[in-house]
């Protein structure tokens, strides 16, 4: 893929991607923080500095827009116009997605991924199951590597 963005339009792109996800990554925090469980936020020295990190579990855990992260969902719809440029961008950054994750793994960290079509929307899940499923994944699923939770899970 033919990179035409310059350092300083990722920067700015990058914070907007970030800036989109807060407030999703805001409800989930407060929730697990009422629940007991301690985290860090943005940890810069790790790969893709993952939203939340909890030592404890092990875990990291991103929020993710499914806009800017290319979510195989039904909010997520590839613009009309300048269908290329879109399409390039939204592709760079699920093949970064991927990268990170495996990054991440390869250092002995589990990651989750909450995505916005989870939380809000139509099709989203009660606030309780999100949570509950994050709970499981960090406490019982210790051998699992990777895991998301999305809405409607069985739609392909
Ligand atoms: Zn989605």
């Amino acid at each position: 893929m033919v990179d035409v963005l310059t350092p300083e339009q990722r920067k700015f792109n990058m914070r907007r991607i970030k800036g989109q996800d807060t407030r999703l990554e805001l409800m989930v925090r407060r929730e697990l923080h009422a629940r007991g469980f301690r985290f860090r936020l943005h940890r810069k020295d790790l790969p893709g500095s993952p939203d939340l990190v909890f030592p404890k579990y092990r875990v990291c855990l991103f929020v993710n827009g499914c806009f800017w992260h290319g979510h195989d969902c039904n909010k997520f719809k590839l613009p009309t116009t300048r269908r290329e440029f879109w399409e390039n961008k939204i592709t760079g950054n699920r093949e970064r997605d991927r990268r990170v994750i495996a990054l991440l793994n390869e250092e002995n960290w589990r990651v989750l991924t909450v995505w916005e079509c989870a939380i809000r929307g139509a099709e989203r899940l009660p606030m309780e199951d999100v949570i509950h499923n994050c709970i499981t994944f960090m406490q019982f699923e210790t051998s699992r590597l990777a895991s998301e939770i999305r809405s409607n899970p069985q739609a392909q």
